[in-house]
């Protein structure tokens, strides 16, 4: 299974490298995560990266977190 966001507003979705838990997660602590990562002044995981960059782009939309089945991969 792979998670994702997707933006009900924009119609956009980014898919990444992890759960729907881990997601749900990091939408929900986004401002510490945030913090953290400038705190450390370095990348934290990539799809730790990619999420927050999409959720700061998405900012006030109406994101849902989704997951998608392997049905895509060989
Ligand atoms: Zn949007």
């Amino acid at each position: 299974m792979q998670g994702g966001y997707q933006c009900e507003d924009c119609g956009e979705a980014v898919w990444l490298a992890t759960t729907r838990a881990e997601l749900a997660w990091l939408k929900n602590r986004r401002h510490i995560v945030l913090e953290v990562q400038r705190h450390l002044g370095s990348g934290l995981d990539g799809w730790i990266d990619e999420g927050l960059t999409f959720l700061e782009r998405h900012d006030g939309h109406g994101v849902t977190v989704a997951e998608r089945g392997c049905g895509t991969r060989p």
